[in-house]
């Protein structure tokens, strides 16, 4: 069977959105954070169409390896660093820099015999308690990684924000705050913002912006769409009616019967579902566009296929293209109603999905 559900990747949008995140965050330097497998649109295909990043940011060293064997020479951060200490070699057989966040992380460079500089990222703990030193720490912690010849001597301080797409949170205020207290008077770049304080927290610029979202043209600010920042969605994905039926009035759709016809009316079975990433969570009234008209899914999402009222589009027929989510209908809208973030849907499409550029 052909593979009808299509993720093309727009690679003109990202190298567009990289330019514009660039100017935004200027004079500080950009690392695209190419995370998931380049948030589910594929880690290759993303680090060629960004390959004017100041740096590539991951969360593991096999995304590391995965950009060196595709010929990158570009800075790459592991976000969350050696996660055991056979790890050290090969960071720097790969030349890969490390976030140091955990006191582990430190005895096992302590403890190295010697080895070439590796690149560390300190990371200070300024209030979201995921990773990083505790501010009262962070001094001593520089300190101890300063006196190694095995670290390099510039050391970037960074830290994370657990609130920063609510531009008027005041724990955003006070984590700037805890992070320029923590680390005042220790030498070193700084590295503070995600997408969403690059947009709203300009006082959290430092010398290294992180994005992620805002390169695939997402957004997380809630109730905005990435078109509303100025980026370009780069994924559409898209799939093919396998059916229209005519349906009498009070019958019900699919699984469990959610959804009664409250007409004899059009349905078209769409060839997405959960099992190519199609959010199950999306409820009945959720939109798709067909023939650029906007249809609704009814009934339950399944693991192949997908129901739409196609009373709007009374001549829709088999082998019609169905827009689950792109430029032209925003995945955050879709995300929304189905109660989750527009990155969880983009990372979520799944290998049974045929990926395209374009
Ligand atoms: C994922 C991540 C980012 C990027 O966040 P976006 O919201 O996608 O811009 C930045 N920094 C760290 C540490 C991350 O884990």
């Amino acid at each position: 069977m052909s593979r009808l559900a299509v993720a093309s990747i727009d690679l003109a949008a990202l190298t567009a959105n990289l330019a514009r995140l660039r100017a935004l965050a200027a004079p500080a330097r950009l690392m695209a954070v190419v995370k998931a497998d380049g948030y589910g649109h594929g880690l290759e295909r993303v680090a060629r169409a960004l390959a004017g990043a100041d740096a590539f940011g991951v969360a593991a060293i096999a995304d590391g390896q995965r950009l060196r064997a595709a010929g990158h020479a570009e800075r790459i951060v592991v976000l969350s660093g050696p996660d055991a200490p056979g790890d050290l070699a090969e960071l720097r057989r790969l030349d890969l820099d490390a976030v140091i966040h955990h006191p582990s992380q430190l005895e096992w460079l302590e403890a190295e015999a010697g080895g070439a500089p590796l690149r560390v990222w300190l990371k200070v703990d300024s209030g979201m308690h995921r990773l990083g030193f505790a501010p009262q720490c962070v001094a001593d912690v520089h300190a101890r990684l300063a006196r190694l010849p095995q670290v390099h001597p510039e050391i970037v301080l960074m830290t994370h924000f657990a609130a920063s797409d609510e531009f008027s949170n005041a724990l955003t205020a006070q984590q700037i705050e805890a992070f320029a207290a923590a680390t005042r008077g220790l030498p070193g770049p700084r590295s503070l913002s995600n997408s969403a304080a690059l947009l709203g927290w300009p006082a959290a610029r430092g010398d290294w912006v992180r994005a992620g979202g805002l390169l695939y043209g997402l957004s997380v600010v809630r109730g905005k769409t990435g078109a509303d920042h100025g980026v370009v969605p780069a994924m559409r994905l898209a799939t093919r009616l396998i059916a229209v039926n005519r349906v009498a009035q009070g019958e019900a759709i699919g699984y469990a019967g959610t959804w009664r016809c409250p007409e004899a009316m059009p349905v078209g079975i769409a060839a997405i579902g959960y099992g190519d990433g199609y959010p199950r969570s999306a409820p009945s009234g959720t939109p798709a566009l067909l023939r650029e008209r906007e249809v609704a899914l009814i009934g339950r999402v399944s693991m192949d296929l997908l129901a739409l009222d196609l009373r709007a589009v009374p001549d829709a027929r088999v082998g019609d293209e169905v827009v689950l989510w792109g430029p032209d209908l925003p995945v955050e809208h879709i995300a929304a109603a189905a109660g989750t973030i527009s990155y969880e849907l983009t990372c979520g499409v799944t290998r049974r999905v045929l990926f395209v550029e374009r």
